[in-house]
Protein backbone atom coordinates (compact mmCIF):
# COMPACT_ATOMS: atom_id res chain seq x y z
CA UNK A 1 0.00 0.00 0.00
CA UNK A 2 1.55 3.30 -1.10
CA UNK A 3 1.02 6.05 1.44
CA UNK A 4 0.90 9.60 0.17
CA UNK A 5 -0.74 10.73 2.95
CA UNK A 6 -2.46 10.92 6.26
CA UNK A 7 -5.57 8.81 5.44
CA UNK A 8 -3.10 6.04 3.48
CA UNK A 9 -0.90 5.64 6.46
CA UNK A 10 -3.71 5.10 8.67
CA UNK A 11 -5.09 2.34 6.87
CA UNK A 12 -1.30 1.08 6.61
CA UNK A 13 -1.49 1.14 10.30
CA UNK A 14 -4.56 -0.32 10.89
CA UNK A 15 -3.72 -3.21 8.76
CA UNK A 16 -0.50 -4.51 11.11
CA UNK A 17 -3.00 -3.82 14.36
CA UNK A 18 -0.95 -0.37 14.73
CA UNK A 19 -4.11 1.54 14.84
CA UNK A 20 -7.47 1.22 16.98
CA UNK A 21 -10.64 2.97 15.87
CA UNK A 22 -12.92 4.69 18.91
CA UNK A 23 -16.57 4.44 17.47
CA UNK A 24 -18.22 5.56 20.91
CA UNK A 25 -18.15 9.13 21.41
CA UNK A 26 -15.49 10.57 23.65
CA UNK A 27 -15.11 14.04 25.43
CA UNK A 28 -12.16 16.20 23.59
CA UNK A 29 -11.02 16.64 27.59
CA UNK A 30 -10.91 12.65 27.92
CA UNK A 31 -9.25 12.00 25.19
CA UNK A 32 -5.92 12.80 26.32
CA UNK A 33 -5.32 10.47 28.87
CA UNK A 34 -6.15 7.98 26.54
CA UNK A 35 -3.69 8.93 24.09
CA UNK A 36 -1.14 9.15 26.90
CA UNK A 37 -1.77 5.52 28.19
CA UNK A 38 -1.62 4.19 24.38
CA UNK A 39 1.76 6.54 23.79
CA UNK A 40 3.49 5.15 27.00
CA UNK A 41 1.86 1.22 27.26
CA UNK A 42 2.92 0.75 23.23
CA UNK A 43 -0.89 0.50 22.52
CA UNK A 44 -1.92 0.74 18.83
CA UNK A 45 -2.64 4.44 18.18
CA UNK A 46 -6.45 5.65 19.17
CA UNK A 47 -8.31 7.26 16.38
CA UNK A 48 -11.43 9.16 17.80
CA UNK A 49 -14.02 8.59 15.31
CA UNK A 50 -16.48 10.95 17.35
CA UNK A 51 -15.12 13.37 19.77
CA UNK A 52 -18.39 15.01 21.85
CA UNK A 53 -19.06 18.25 19.72
CA UNK A 54 -16.81 17.93 16.69
CA UNK A 55 -18.15 16.43 13.22
CA UNK A 56 -13.98 15.91 12.85
CA UNK A 57 -12.12 12.98 13.96
CA UNK A 58 -9.04 12.93 15.78
CA UNK A 59 -6.32 10.80 16.15
CA UNK A 60 -2.73 10.99 18.07
CA UNK A 61 0.62 8.40 18.64
CA UNK A 62 1.07 7.59 14.97
CA UNK A 63 4.70 7.41 15.09
CA UNK A 64 5.36 6.52 19.37
CA UNK A 65 7.52 3.84 18.61
CA UNK A 66 10.37 2.74 15.93
CA UNK A 67 7.88 -0.15 14.06
CA UNK A 68 5.77 3.09 13.15
CA UNK A 69 8.20 4.92 11.92
CA UNK A 70 9.45 1.72 9.57
CA UNK A 71 6.00 1.53 8.23
CA UNK A 72 5.83 5.22 7.81
CA UNK A 73 9.43 5.28 5.91
CA UNK A 74 8.16 1.53 4.43
CA UNK A 75 11.40 0.10 5.28
CA UNK A 76 12.91 -2.83 8.16
CA UNK A 77 13.32 -1.83 11.64
CA UNK A 78 17.15 -2.55 11.38
CA UNK A 79 17.52 -0.30 7.59
CA UNK A 80 15.95 3.05 10.08
CA UNK A 81 19.63 4.27 10.74
CA UNK A 82 21.50 4.04 7.39
CA UNK A 83 17.94 4.86 5.49
CA UNK A 84 17.92 7.93 7.41
CA UNK A 85 21.40 8.66 6.50
CA UNK A 86 20.68 7.63 2.75
CA UNK A 87 17.46 10.22 2.48
CA UNK A 88 19.67 13.14 3.60
CA UNK A 89 22.35 12.84 1.00
CA UNK A 90 19.92 12.56 -2.02
CA UNK A 91 16.54 15.36 -1.61
CA UNK A 92 14.22 15.74 -4.40
CA UNK A 93 12.73 18.51 -4.94
CA UNK A 94 9.11 19.23 -4.77
CA UNK A 95 6.62 19.91 -7.26
CA UNK A 96 3.94 22.45 -7.57
CA UNK A 97 0.87 21.16 -8.87
CA UNK A 98 -2.76 23.49 -10.18
CA UNK A 99 -4.51 21.50 -7.14
CA UNK A 100 -5.39 19.33 -4.63
CA UNK A 101 -7.51 17.51 -2.25
CA UNK A 102 -6.35 20.18 0.68
CA UNK A 103 -8.28 22.96 -1.22
CA UNK A 104 -12.00 20.98 -1.23
CA UNK A 105 -13.35 23.64 1.41
CA UNK A 106 -11.70 27.48 1.56
CA UNK A 107 -12.54 29.42 4.62
CA UNK A 108 -11.79 32.86 5.11
CA UNK A 109 -14.85 34.23 7.04
CA UNK A 110 -15.95 33.67 10.52
CA UNK A 111 -13.00 31.40 11.50
CA UNK A 112 -12.91 30.11 15.00
CA UNK A 113 -10.52 27.43 15.37
CA UNK A 114 -11.22 25.76 18.57
CA UNK A 115 -14.97 25.70 17.40
CA UNK A 116 -14.01 24.23 13.95
CA UNK A 117 -10.95 21.38 15.08
CA UNK A 118 -10.78 19.12 18.23
CA UNK A 119 -7.93 20.54 20.10
CA UNK A 120 -7.60 19.39 22.93
CA UNK A 121 -5.66 20.50 25.83
CA UNK A 122 -2.79 17.69 26.24
CA UNK A 123 -1.15 17.77 30.29
CA UNK A 124 -2.90 18.78 32.85
CA UNK A 125 -0.92 21.96 33.65
CA UNK A 126 -0.26 23.29 30.16
CA UNK A 127 -1.79 26.70 29.88
CA UNK A 128 -4.49 26.34 27.13
CA UNK A 129 -5.46 23.51 23.82
CA UNK A 130 -2.25 23.66 21.54
CA UNK A 131 -1.91 22.99 17.81
CA UNK A 132 0.97 20.57 18.78
CA UNK A 133 1.40 18.60 15.37
CA UNK A 134 1.55 21.20 12.94
CA UNK A 135 4.18 21.35 10.38
CA UNK A 136 5.11 25.27 10.03
CA UNK A 137 6.28 25.99 6.44
CA UNK A 138 7.65 29.42 5.97
CA UNK A 139 9.68 31.48 3.28
CA UNK A 140 13.02 32.91 3.69
CA UNK A 141 13.18 36.47 3.07
CA UNK A 142 16.32 36.69 1.95
CA UNK A 143 17.07 33.57 -0.28
CA UNK A 144 13.00 32.29 -1.31
CA UNK A 145 13.67 28.96 0.00
CA UNK A 146 11.29 26.99 1.99
CA UNK A 147 11.29 25.79 5.85
CA UNK A 148 9.69 23.12 8.00
CA UNK A 149 9.50 23.34 11.72
CA UNK A 150 7.54 22.06 14.18
CA UNK A 151 6.57 25.26 17.02
CA UNK A 152 4.75 24.86 19.81
CA UNK A 153 1.32 27.30 19.36
CA UNK A 154 -1.14 28.13 22.34
CA UNK A 155 -4.91 29.14 20.91
CA UNK A 156 -5.60 31.94 22.01
CA UNK A 157 -8.52 33.46 20.39
CA UNK A 158 -10.73 32.40 17.14
CA UNK A 159 -7.67 33.42 14.87
CA UNK A 160 -5.25 34.49 17.37
CA UNK A 161 -2.16 31.66 18.51
CA UNK A 162 0.85 32.29 20.53
CA UNK A 163 3.78 30.42 18.32
CA UNK A 164 7.05 29.81 20.40
CA UNK A 165 10.12 29.80 17.74
CA UNK A 166 13.70 29.08 18.81
CA UNK A 167 15.84 32.34 17.90
CA UNK A 168 18.82 30.17 16.79
CA UNK A 169 16.59 28.20 14.59
CA UNK A 170 16.00 29.01 10.22
CA UNK A 171 12.13 30.25 11.54
CA UNK A 172 14.13 32.11 13.78
CA UNK A 173 16.42 33.48 11.39
CA UNK A 174 13.18 34.09 9.04
CA UNK A 175 11.07 36.15 11.71
CA UNK A 176 14.16 38.15 12.60
CA UNK A 177 14.68 39.40 8.97
CA UNK A 178 10.97 39.83 8.78
CA UNK A 179 10.74 41.82 12.25
CA UNK A 180 13.82 44.18 11.43
CA UNK A 181 11.51 44.91 8.63
CA UNK A 182 8.93 46.20 10.16
CA UNK A 183 7.40 43.43 8.41
CA UNK A 184 4.72 40.46 9.33
CA UNK A 185 6.28 36.57 8.29
CA UNK A 186 3.55 34.89 6.53
CA UNK A 187 3.52 31.17 7.30
CA UNK A 188 1.23 28.17 6.91
CA UNK A 189 0.96 25.51 9.56
CA UNK A 190 -0.34 22.09 7.77
CA UNK A 191 -2.00 19.36 9.75
CA UNK A 192 -2.58 15.94 9.06
CA UNK A 193 0.42 14.67 6.58
CA UNK A 194 1.97 11.62 4.90
CA UNK A 195 4.03 10.79 7.76
CA UNK A 196 7.44 11.21 5.34
CA UNK A 197 6.64 14.96 5.90
CA UNK A 198 6.44 15.05 9.25
CA UNK A 199 9.64 13.10 9.87
CA UNK A 200 10.97 15.17 7.30
CA UNK A 201 9.94 18.39 9.58
CA UNK A 202 11.82 17.44 12.78
CA UNK A 203 15.09 17.48 10.37
CA UNK A 204 17.49 19.95 10.62
CA UNK A 205 18.83 20.81 7.67
CA UNK A 206 20.47 23.22 5.32
CA UNK A 207 17.86 22.96 2.39
CA UNK A 208 13.82 23.04 2.01
CA UNK A 209 12.75 19.28 4.12
CA UNK A 210 10.12 18.85 1.62
CA UNK A 211 13.24 17.65 -0.32
CA UNK A 212 13.83 15.27 2.49
CA UNK A 213 10.28 13.85 2.31
CA UNK A 214 10.77 13.38 -1.58
CA UNK A 215 13.93 11.56 -0.50
CA UNK A 216 12.14 9.15 1.59
CA UNK A 217 9.00 8.71 -0.96
CA UNK A 218 11.54 9.07 -4.05
CA UNK A 219 9.36 11.04 -5.94
CA UNK A 220 8.73 14.98 -5.49
CA UNK A 221 6.32 15.83 -3.02
CA UNK A 222 2.75 17.49 -4.39
CA UNK A 223 2.74 21.39 -3.31
CA UNK A 224 -0.24 23.93 -4.23
CA UNK A 225 -0.03 27.83 -3.83
CA UNK A 226 -1.50 29.22 -0.93
CA UNK A 227 -4.65 31.11 -0.67
CA UNK A 228 -3.47 34.11 1.16
CA UNK A 229 -0.10 33.98 1.93
CA UNK A 230 3.36 33.29 -0.88
CA UNK A 231 3.41 29.72 0.16
CA UNK A 232 3.00 26.45 -1.27
CA UNK A 233 2.07 23.49 1.11
CA UNK A 234 1.24 19.90 0.89
CA UNK A 235 -1.50 19.39 -1.84
CA UNK A 236 -2.69 16.39 0.45
CA UNK A 237 -2.47 18.13 3.71
CA UNK A 238 -5.98 17.50 5.77
CA UNK A 239 -5.67 20.84 7.05
CA UNK A 240 -3.66 23.91 6.15
CA UNK A 241 -3.62 27.33 8.69
CA UNK A 242 -2.70 30.16 6.97
CA UNK A 243 -1.46 33.74 8.52
CA UNK A 244 1.47 35.88 9.34
CA UNK A 245 3.49 36.17 12.47
CA UNK A 246 3.28 39.76 13.58
CA UNK A 247 6.11 42.07 14.12
CA UNK A 248 6.99 43.57 17.45
CA UNK A 249 4.69 41.77 19.83
CA UNK A 250 5.10 38.93 22.49
CA UNK A 251 2.86 37.88 24.55
CA UNK A 252 3.06 35.33 27.71
CA UNK A 253 2.82 32.23 26.30
CA UNK A 254 2.80 28.24 28.21
CA UNK A 255 3.49 26.37 29.92
CA UNK A 256 3.31 23.47 28.18
CA UNK A 257 4.55 19.77 28.56
CA UNK A 258 7.99 19.23 27.50
CA UNK A 259 10.03 16.85 26.06
CA UNK A 260 12.47 16.25 29.43
CA UNK A 261 9.11 15.21 30.89
CA UNK A 262 8.36 18.61 32.92
CA UNK A 263 6.55 21.84 31.45
CA UNK A 264 8.54 24.23 29.94
CA UNK A 265 8.65 27.47 30.67
CA UNK A 266 9.78 30.38 28.03
CA UNK A 267 10.05 33.97 27.48
CA UNK A 268 7.54 35.53 26.26
CA UNK A 269 6.58 34.77 22.71
CA UNK A 270 5.07 36.32 19.16
CA UNK A 271 1.70 35.92 18.27
CA UNK A 272 0.21 34.38 14.97
CA UNK A 273 -2.88 35.50 13.35
CA UNK A 274 -5.23 33.42 10.81
CA UNK A 275 -5.80 34.83 7.57
CA UNK A 276 -7.45 31.74 5.51
CA UNK A 277 -8.45 27.97 6.67
CA UNK A 278 -8.25 25.25 3.93
CA UNK A 279 -9.33 21.36 4.59
CA UNK A 280 -10.14 18.08 2.91
CA UNK A 281 -13.59 17.40 2.96
CA UNK A 282 -14.27 15.82 6.28
CA UNK A 283 -10.89 16.16 7.40
CA UNK A 284 -9.41 14.27 10.82
CA UNK A 285 -7.47 16.43 13.06
CA UNK A 286 -4.16 15.00 13.97
CA UNK A 287 -2.19 16.33 17.60
CA UNK A 288 0.70 15.25 19.03
CA UNK A 289 1.13 15.01 23.31
CA UNK A 290 3.91 16.96 24.22
CA UNK A 291 6.60 14.63 26.44
CA UNK A 292 5.20 11.72 24.46
CA UNK A 293 7.59 9.09 23.19
CA UNK A 294 5.90 10.26 19.85
CA UNK A 295 7.43 14.11 20.39
CA UNK A 296 10.81 12.75 21.79
CA UNK A 297 11.59 10.30 18.80
CA UNK A 298 10.27 13.26 16.63
CA UNK A 299 12.52 15.95 18.36
CA UNK A 300 15.12 13.75 19.89
CA UNK A 301 15.79 10.60 18.47
CA UNK A 302 15.31 10.03 15.12
CA UNK A 303 17.93 11.97 13.50
CA UNK A 304 20.32 12.05 16.25
CA UNK A 305 20.59 8.25 16.00
CA UNK A 306 22.24 7.95 12.43
CA UNK A 307 25.36 10.68 13.98
CA UNK A 308 25.18 8.43 17.41
CA UNK A 309 25.92 5.23 14.97
CA UNK A 310 29.01 7.46 12.72
CA UNK A 311 30.37 8.28 15.97
CA UNK A 312 30.97 5.33 17.04
CA UNK A 313 31.54 3.35 14.18
CA UNK A 314 34.30 6.03 13.23
CA UNK A 315 36.19 4.25 16.59
CA UNK A 316 35.16 1.15 17.26
CA UNK A 317 34.60 -0.73 13.81
CA UNK A 318 32.91 -3.60 15.36
CA UNK A 319 29.67 -1.37 16.80
CA UNK A 320 26.78 -3.86 16.50
CA UNK A 321 23.73 -1.14 17.71
CA UNK A 322 23.21 2.01 19.37
CA UNK A 323 19.84 3.49 20.40
CA UNK A 324 18.16 6.43 21.76
CA UNK A 325 15.42 5.00 23.96
CA UNK A 326 12.23 8.01 24.25
CA UNK A 327 11.82 6.39 27.95
CA UNK A 328 15.09 8.35 28.60
CA UNK A 329 14.45 11.50 26.78
CA UNK A 330 17.05 11.22 24.29
CA UNK A 331 19.57 11.71 26.92
CA UNK A 332 21.07 8.15 27.35
CA UNK A 333 22.99 6.04 24.54
CA UNK A 334 22.68 2.17 24.33
CA UNK A 335 25.51 0.81 22.40
CA UNK A 336 26.39 -2.97 21.69
CA UNK A 337 29.67 -3.80 20.70
CA UNK A 338 31.66 -7.03 19.55
CA UNK A 339 34.98 -5.81 22.07
CA UNK A 340 38.22 -6.50 20.75
CA UNK A 341 40.21 -5.36 23.10
CA UNK A 342 39.64 -4.08 26.50
CA UNK A 343 39.29 -0.49 25.87
CA UNK A 344 37.62 -0.15 23.49
CA UNK A 345 33.95 0.34 25.17
CA UNK A 346 35.39 3.61 27.08
CA UNK A 347 36.29 4.92 23.20
CA UNK A 348 32.86 4.30 22.16
CA UNK A 349 31.41 6.15 25.31
CA UNK A 350 33.43 8.94 24.35
CA UNK A 351 32.57 8.97 20.66
CA UNK A 352 28.76 8.71 21.78
CA UNK A 353 29.05 12.39 24.00
CA UNK A 354 30.52 13.72 21.09
CA UNK A 355 27.60 12.91 18.72
CA UNK A 356 25.43 15.22 20.35
CA UNK A 357 25.44 17.74 23.19
CA UNK A 358 22.45 16.18 24.87
CA UNK A 359 23.86 12.71 25.81
CA UNK A 360 24.68 12.30 29.33
CA UNK A 361 24.72 8.61 30.06
CA UNK A 362 26.23 6.30 27.88
CA UNK A 363 25.82 2.55 28.66
CA UNK A 364 28.07 0.17 26.35
CA UNK A 365 27.14 -4.11 26.61
CA UNK A 366 28.56 -7.00 24.37
CA UNK A 367 26.62 -8.09 21.28
CA UNK A 368 24.58 -11.05 23.60
CA UNK A 369 22.96 -7.73 25.31
CA UNK A 370 19.71 -6.17 23.44
CA UNK A 371 19.62 -2.90 23.58
CA UNK A 372 16.18 -2.65 22.77
CA UNK A 373 15.05 -4.60 26.20
CA UNK A 374 15.50 -1.91 28.73
CA UNK A 375 15.38 -5.10 31.33
CA UNK A 376 18.06 -6.93 29.55
CA UNK A 377 20.69 -3.46 29.83
CA UNK A 378 19.68 -3.41 33.37
CA UNK A 379 20.64 -7.07 33.74
CA UNK A 380 23.89 -6.11 31.96
CA UNK A 381 24.24 -2.84 34.27
CA UNK A 382 23.46 -4.92 37.69
CA UNK A 383 25.23 -8.24 36.76
CA UNK A 384 28.61 -6.74 34.58
CA UNK A 385 29.76 -3.65 36.15
CA UNK A 386 31.24 -2.33 39.54
CA UNK A 387 31.10 1.05 39.96
CA UNK A 388 34.30 2.31 41.15
CA UNK A 389 36.01 0.57 38.22
CA UNK A 390 33.76 0.30 35.15
CA UNK A 391 32.07 3.76 35.55
CA UNK A 392 33.61 6.67 33.92
CA UNK A 393 32.25 10.12 35.55
CA UNK A 394 32.61 12.89 33.73
CA UNK A 395 31.92 16.20 35.95
CA UNK A 396 30.65 20.18 34.27
CA UNK A 397 30.52 19.69 30.90
CA UNK A 398 27.70 21.42 28.31
CA UNK A 399 23.99 19.67 28.22
CA UNK A 400 20.65 21.06 28.00
CA UNK A 401 19.67 23.87 30.14
CA UNK A 402 16.13 22.37 30.14
CA UNK A 403 18.10 19.25 31.92
CA UNK A 404 16.74 21.00 35.84
CA UNK A 405 19.93 19.04 37.79
CA UNK A 406 22.30 20.90 35.79
CA UNK A 407 23.44 24.16 36.09
CA UNK A 408 22.03 25.86 33.38
CA UNK A 409 23.32 23.38 31.06
CA UNK A 410 26.08 22.22 33.18
CA UNK A 411 25.97 18.67 34.23
CA UNK A 412 27.79 15.53 34.79
CA UNK A 413 28.38 13.05 32.23
CA UNK A 414 28.54 9.43 32.51
CA UNK A 415 29.81 6.19 30.85
CA UNK A 416 28.83 2.82 32.06
CA UNK A 417 30.88 -0.29 30.49
CA UNK A 418 29.01 -2.89 31.14
CA UNK A 419 30.77 -5.48 28.83
CA UNK A 420 32.32 -8.77 30.60
CA UNK A 421 36.49 -8.97 30.60
CA UNK A 422 37.73 -10.67 27.59
CA UNK A 423 39.89 -13.27 29.77
CA UNK A 424 37.13 -14.41 31.45
CA UNK A 425 34.38 -14.42 28.95
CA UNK A 426 33.91 -17.77 29.53
CA UNK A 427 32.23 -17.37 33.00
CA UNK A 428 30.07 -14.62 31.11
CA UNK A 429 28.14 -17.65 29.15
CA UNK A 430 24.33 -16.38 29.76
CA UNK A 431 22.12 -18.95 30.74
CA UNK A 432 20.19 -19.99 28.17
MN1 LIG B 1 15.16 23.82 8.51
Amino acid sequence: MEIRDLRSFIDVLESKGELIRIKEPVELAKAPAMMRESDKMDKPAPFFEKIVGYNVPLVSCLLSNMRRIALALGVEREQIIHKLTEYLDHPIKPKIVQDGPVKEVVVKKNIDLLKMFPIPVHAKKDSGPFVSSGVVVARDPETGRLNLSYNRMEVKGPTKLGIHIDPWRHLGDFYNVAESRGEALPIAVCIGLDPAIEIAAAAKVPFDEFELAGAIRGRPIELVKGESVDIEVPAHAEIVIEGRILPKIREPEGPFAEFMGYYGMHPAQPVFEITCITHRESPIYRTMLGASWEHIILGNVIYREPVLYKFVKHVVPTVKAVHLPPYASGLLALISIKKENEGTPKNAIFAALASHVNIKQVVVVDEDVDIFDPKDVWWAIATRTQADKDWLIMPRAFGHPLDKTSDRGVTTKVGIDATVPLARKAEFERVV
